[in-house]
């Protein structure tokens, strides 16, 4: 399958030995990831000798009835929230990827930008790989070791070498749940601790929900084993944590906790960095919700200009696998915000938001703010621009579509039609996480693959827009 069609951003959650209901605790976990992949969700249990799987396009919430979860039998759970522009809302790549031969299940976040090793020791094994996606052949080499008699975790370990990418995955067999990270740590992957069992997920957040206890991150290149003996870990490779700055940025969710640090936390220093940066004449700083809130709040902290929910998110509208008629699909943006005229009108406005990655949804809510009477507009974005794909498993556009590839900061400001737009610099963003420069992928801003991107390289240019104002020249 074309590896351009597919850029994922999913959520795994799953858990082992933590009593009845193990399939409705994955599912709250799923729940409480839904931020992360809203195309399709799915849950594979077992109860000791066989597999239980359910999947369907669509939210968390409408995926499972009752007996569904009812049928999804045992205490080893293994879940996956999909989020794929690849268009295959029909079920198709639906994971957990289920391979019963093997007596195996498996769940990626993240992406393989490069799989020419994979293919070639899929070939080598007489599996056809064009209809497999970058999950599938991880989960199919899996499964080859698998049936020569190697363990689950011997098996995994041994693939390390053929998995180039970015990958934070749980699998499991009839007796074990695993759960590994690439040597590069670029997803988040975290491990608690829920009555005499264990829950592994993507996120923190999810642990609160399920009322497990923090126990500790999966580190960069860790396997982990959880059996009926407890929690063992091996080391596949030797780790460099190269976290993407972007879970802290925009993808996590504000009550989760990475490496330590509080996704909420972070975000607020970096609207503290960018008041340091932006001194801007305003009336009120607004975020863009719900990412931008603690953003604003830093902002509005630091400078003292008054903070204002002036933007109102309906909360019921979400990404779903039932797209809106192509009329509704214009006013897209009006079914999910609107602006409150009554704070607005007359003022000097700082809409704070925390990325610009196309430039339309931002030319729209800029010009809904004039219109509702806001004086001026100044843009104030949380982080640096962004310039360059991603194929770790965010999904962003095509370098050519990356507005900040095409324009200055200056232009962009134009092209929104406000009154100016300056972002958080490379230097303040990564102050403001606490962490050194070294422990992050900060490709999307400067262009720098930790891991090997293969042929991807050939379609990225690094021309950088020519840069005229002192203001800009800051922000590079
Ligand atoms: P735009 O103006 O069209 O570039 O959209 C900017 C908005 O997209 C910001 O509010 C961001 O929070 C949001 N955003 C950033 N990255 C992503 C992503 N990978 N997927 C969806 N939305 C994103």
């Amino acid at each position: 399958m074309s590896q351009d069609s597919v850029h994922e951003k999913c959520a795994v959650f799953g858990t082992f030995g933590t009593g009845e209901e193990a399939a409705r605790t994955t599912f709250y976990g799923l729940w409480a990831l839904q931020h992360r992949g809203q195309e399709s969700s799915g849950i594979v249990s077992t109860d000791g000798t066989l597999f239980h799987k359910h999947s369907a396009p669509g939210l968390v919430a409408s995926v499972y009835r009752e007996e569904d979860l009812e049928l999804l039998d045992g205490t080893i759970t293994v879940g996956h929230n999909r989020y794929s522009t690849s268009g295959s809302a029909d079920g198709a790549h639906s994971q957990p990827v289920l391979h019963k031969q093997a007596s195996l299940a498996f769940a990626h976040n993240g992406n393989l930008p490069s799989t020419e090793k994979l293919e070639a020791f899929l070939s080598a094994r007489g599996v056809a790989c064009d209809k497999l996606n970058d999950s599938e052949m991880m989960s199919e080499s899996i499964a080859c070791r698998m049936l020569d008699g190697q363990s689950i975790e011997d098996a995994i370990v041994a693939n390390y070498p053929l998995f180039t990418g970015a990958f934070a995955c749980i699998a499991m067999t009839t007796d074990k749940l695993v759960a590994f990270r690439d040597s590069y740590g670029v997803r988040p992957l975290t491990i608690g601790k829920l009555g005499d069992g264990y829950v592994v997920s993507s996120e923190t957040c999810a642990l609160d929900t399920v009322g497990a206890e923090f126990v500790r991150d999966v580190k960069p290149g860790e396997v982990i084993v959880i059996d009926a003996d407890g929690l063992h870990s091996y080391q596949a490779m030797p780790g460099t944590l190269k976290l993407d700055i972007f879970e802290f940025v925009y993808f996590a969710r504000p009550d989760s906790i990475i490496e330590g640090r509080s996704v909420n936390k972070v975000r607020e220093n970096m609207g503290k960095e960018l008041a340091i940066e932006c001194k801007i004449d305003a009336d009120i700083v607004v975020p863009v919700p719900d990412s931008a809130i603690p953003a604003a709040l830093g902002y509005s902290q630091m400078s003292g200009i008054p903070f204002e929910m002036a933007l109102i998110k309906n909360r019921y509208i979400h990404r779903t696998f039932i797209r809106p008629t192509a009329k509704l699909r214009e006013q897209d943006l009006k079914m999910k915000l609107n602006p409150m005229p009554h704070i607005l009108r007359g003022k000097r406005v700082i809409l704070i938001d925390d990325s610009i990655v196309r430039g339309t949804t931002t030319r729209k809510i800029a010009g809904m703010l004039y219109e509702a009477g806001a004086k001026e507009v100044h843009i104030l974005i949380s982080s640096p621009p962004v310039k360059y794909p991603d194929f770790y498993g965010i999904d962003l556009p095509a370098q050519k579509d990356l507005i900040a590839h095409n324009m200055t900061p200056k232009q962009i400001g134009k092209h929104l039609g406000v009154d100016s737009l300056n972002y958080l610099s490379y230097n303040g963003m990564i102050r403001s996480t606490g962490m050194p420069s070294s422990d992050f992928s900060t490709a999307c801003f400067n262009g720098i693959y930790p891991i090997d991107i293969g042929k991807r390289k050939d379609g990225i240019t690094r021309a950088v827009p020519e840069v005229t104002t002192p203001l800009e020249l800051a922000n590079v």
